[in-house]
C-alpha cells in the first residue's frame, strides 16, 4: 500500500473512532462503582456518550437489528435444548421510565421470546410465601429474555422506606438476594440489573404531564405523591442497594433518565452486550438437510 493510501486508511479509522458515540464502553460507563452517589448525580447526564440526541437515536436504530438477531439466536438455542437465558431487572422510582424501557428497548425484539413480569404490592397468596417465591416463579425459561419491572430489590427499597419490615429483617435481604442471583447466574441466566434515576424536577414535570392528558390518567396514581415526598429516603435506600447489591455476577448499572433517548440507548446497549456475551450461534439441524430438500421438492 502506498504511504498516501495508508494515511488515508488511518485517518478514516480515526474518524470512525471520534464519530459521535460512546467514548468508553456503555457497560464501563454505566456500571455502578463506589464513586457513584445517586443522591448527587446528574440525572440529565449522558455518561460515556458524547453524541447528541440525534446521534443517540441513530445508534439505537442501528442496534435494533443486532439485538433482534441475537434474541432470535437465543430463542433458537432454547428450542434446541439450550439452558441459557437473559434477565433484565428494571428498578426505579415512579416516572423514571421502566414502562418506556419495556416499550422502546424490549419492544425491539420478537415478543414471542420475551417474558415480562411486573412486581407490585404482594398479593395475599404471595404473602404466604417468602419474598423470593414469586420471583423464582417468574425467572425466564431457557431461550427467553425475562424482564422484571421492579423486582425482589423492592424488599430493601419500599419495604425499608415505608417501614413494612423492621431493619433487622430488611438488612438481611442484601446477602440473601446476592446469593439468590448467584444461583440464578450459575444456572445459565445472564442478569442485567439496571437502576433508573429521574431528578425530582423531571419527575414533577412527568407527573404533571400525566394530568394534562386523558390518555395518561391511567398511569397517574395519587399514591405516587407519598413516595415522592420521601425522595431523599428512597435515594438513600437506592444507594445502599447499589453498594450492597453489586456483585461480579450481577452488577448494578446506573442510568440517568431525564433524557429518555439516552436511557433507552443505554439500556439497549447493556442488553445487547449481555446477549453478545453468550456468543450465540445457530443450532445445527438435527435432520439430514439434503435429504429433506429432496423430500420437500417431491412433496
Ligand atoms: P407500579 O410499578 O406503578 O405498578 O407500582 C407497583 C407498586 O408496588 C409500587 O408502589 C411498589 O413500591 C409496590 N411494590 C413492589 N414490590 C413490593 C414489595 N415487595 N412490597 C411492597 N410493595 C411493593
Ligand atoms: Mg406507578
Amino acid at each position: 500500500m502506498s504511504k498516501k493510501a495508508a494515511t488515508k486508511k488511518t485517518s478514516k479509522k480515526a474518524a470512525k473512532r471520534s464519530a459521535p458515540g460512546w467514548d468508553i464502553s456503555p457497560a464501563d460507563a454505566l456500571r455502578w462503582t463506589p464513586e457513584v452517589d445517586v443522591r448527587t448525580m446528574d440525572c440529565a447526564g449522558t455518561p460515556g456518550f458524547t453524541g447528541t440526541r440525534k446521534d443517540g437515536e441513530k445508534l439505537l436504530a442501528e442496534r435494533a437489528q443486532e439485538l433482534s438477531d441475537l434474541q432470535e439466536r437465543l430463542f433458537a438455542e432454547g428450542r434446541s435444548g439450550g439452558t441459557r437465558s437473559v434477565l433484565l431487572v428494571l428498578q426505579g422510582l415512579d416516572t423514571a421510565g421502566k414502562g418506556g424501557t419495556v416499550r422502546h428497548v424490549v419492544g425491539l425484539v420478537d415478543p414471542q421470546g420475551v417474558a415480562i413480569r411486573g412486581f407490585g404490592v404482594p398479593t395475599a397468596e404471595e404473602r404466604e410465601h417468602g419474598y423470593l417465591w414469586r420471583v423464582r416463579n417468574a425467572l425466564p425459561k431457557p431461550g427467553y429474555i425475562g424482564v422484571f419491572d421492579r423486582s425482589h430489590w423492592e424488599q430493601v427499597l419500599v419495604a425499608r422506606v415505608e417501614g413494612l419490615e423492621p431493619e433487622e429483617e430488611w438488612s438481611k435481604h442484601y446477602d440473601e438476594m446476592n446469593a439468590f442471583e448467584a444461583e440464578v447466574a450459575a444456572s445459565g441466566t445472564v442478569i442485567v440489573k439496571v437502576a433508573l434515576f429521574v431528578s425530582p424536577d423531571e419527575q414533577k414535570a412527568r407527573l404533571a404531564a400525566r394530568l394534562e392528558r386523558e390518555d395518561k390518567y391511567w398511569k397517574y396514581n395519587p399514591g405516587d405523591l407519598k413516595t415522592r415526598a420521601k425522595f431523599p429516603e428512597y435515594l438513600d435506600a437506592y444507594q445502599d442497594m447499589l453498594t450492597k447489591g453489586s456483585t461480579d455476577v450481577a452488577p448494578w448499572h446506573v442510568i440517568p433518565c431525564d433524557k429518555k433517548w439516552f436511557s433507552h440507548l443505554a439500556i439497549t446497549e447493556l442488553l445487547t452486550n449481555a446477549l453478545r456475551s453468550l456468543d450465540l450461534g445457530w443450532p445445527p439441524a438435527d435432520f439430514d438437510v439434503e435429504e429433506q430438500k429432496k423430500l420437500v421438492a417431491a412433496a
